[in-house]
């Protein structure tokens, strides 16, 4: 396994982490709450055996069988082995006293008084504004810590640049932060720029989402067949992992795995992890590689979102991204998903069936997209879900 300093913070974490929001299910699925317990304890402490020493977890994960099931893969000494991640579900947050209540809640469940690294999840413009700020939460997770409960505290994040720089530079006392960043991702939300900024400040920078949810473990063929043309055997996965790995700034990219064949396989990438390992024709495949998906979308949306926010709710970009997988991926199935998982995120007002074609969104599309005339063609696509 390969190490790197957490930012500022005095101890080094592994490069890979394990995310706990898509372990195996006993359905057969990896997003119920019919979590396979003996497995998944299985997987965790095969990873950490090997040297993962970061094990992430939220509060809505798996309906609460994530934490539980992180607490039991770590008794018998492995408490001690790694750093705990977990998040305070700030989008449930309803009056002052939840915050207290979800985090003693989330103790029990992992059955430890203590979390590490404690995120307020999912930060945006409006949860910052409206809860962290409304309800003091900044102070209460300083409590926390003053009490003992937690360790440091960071913030995970969904949205523009421009939210992520004033929540960045909102508190001196963030020790870290979870972006999204993926090697099409770059531009989207904090994006590269927001990765330099938090690391610039000295905070441990935490990759979500390397691999888009699992769509670039697959990626279109015609993608496959330029990463085909590298002198270097990789993967697609590990194309993805490493352009990650490439970057200093990036503490720890976090895998949300499946099975211990994922597993197994992170590892063995991860343990070739090193910064500076993509030459010059590597990045010259991997300017290949998105300008080949660039070509496939049907909509060039970067996702920049200076679009938002919609009057009427609707997730712009989000629509535009599940809109533009229908023309990527042959499997419709892959589209689809990522519609639903934004209607169950953002509410049902999020759809493009929302839109009432007012075009404000099109004066601050710096991409001149016509968004009010795609809108009904992507409800068309997906709205009867
Ligand atoms: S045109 Fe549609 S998507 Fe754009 S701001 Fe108006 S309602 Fe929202
Ligand atoms: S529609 Fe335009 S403004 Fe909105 S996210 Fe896409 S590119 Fe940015």
């Amino acid at each position: 396994m390969q190490y790197r300093k957490f930012g500022k913070i005095e101890f080094h974490t592994s490069v890979l982490g394990f995310g706990t929001m898509r372990l195996p299910c006993l359905s057969g699925t990896n997003t119920g709450d019919d979590v396979d317990v003996d497995e998944s304890v299985r997987m965790i402490r095969y990873a950490i055996d090997n040297g993962v020493n970061y094990i992430d977890t939220a509060y809505p994960y798996h309906k609460g069988q994530s934490e539980i099931t992180v607490g039991k893969a770590l008794k018998d000494g492995y408490r001690q082995k790694v750093k705990l991640a977990d998040k305070s579900p700030v989008f449930l947050i309803k009056k002052e006293s939840d915050f207290d209540k979800m985090l003693e809640t989330q103790l029990r469940r992992l059955e430890d008084a203590y979390i590490d690294l404690y995120l307020l999840h999912s930060l945006g413009d409006d949860t910052y504004e409206n809860v962290v700020k409304k309800f003091d939460l900044i102070d209460k997770a300083e409590r926390a810590k003053k009490a003992g409960k937690i360790g440091h505290i960071g913030f995970s994040f969904h949205d523009t640049f421009d939210v992520f720089e004033k929540i960045l530079n909102g508190y001196n006392g963030w020790d870290f932060c979870q972006i999204q960043l993926n090697y099409l991702d770059i531009r989207k939300q904090a994006g590269l720029k927001g990765l330099k900024a938090a690391a610039s400040k000295g905070l441990g920078v935490v990759i979500m989402e390397p691999l888009m949810g699992g769509k670039l473990a697959a990626p279109p063929d015609k993608v496959t067949d330029i990463f085909r043309q590298s002198e270097h055997e990789r993967t697609p996965v590990q194309w993805a992992l490493d352009f990650l790995w490439d970057m200093p700034e990036v503490s720890v990219v976090l895998s949300g795995m499946s099975t211990m064949e994922q597993t197994v396989q992170n590892i063995r990438y991860a343990s070739q992890a090193q910064t500076g390992k993509f030459n010059d024709a590597d990045k010259k495949i991997m300017a290949e590689v998105k300008k080949q998906f660039d070509a496939m979308i049907s909509v060039p949306c970067t996702g920049c979102g200076y679009c938002m926010p919609c009057p009427q709710g609707v997730s712009i970009p989000n629509n535009l991204e599940a809109y533009n997988e229908l023309s990527l991926y042959d499997d419709p199935a892959v589209a689809q998903n990522s519609y639903k998982q934004m209607l169950i995120w953002e509410g049902k007002e999020s759809g493009a069936g929302s839109c009432i074609g007012c075009k404000i969104c099109e004066d601050l599309c710096p991409q001149q997209i016509k968004i009010s005339t795609i809108m009904p063609s992507v409800d068309k696509a997906f709205g009867s879900m």
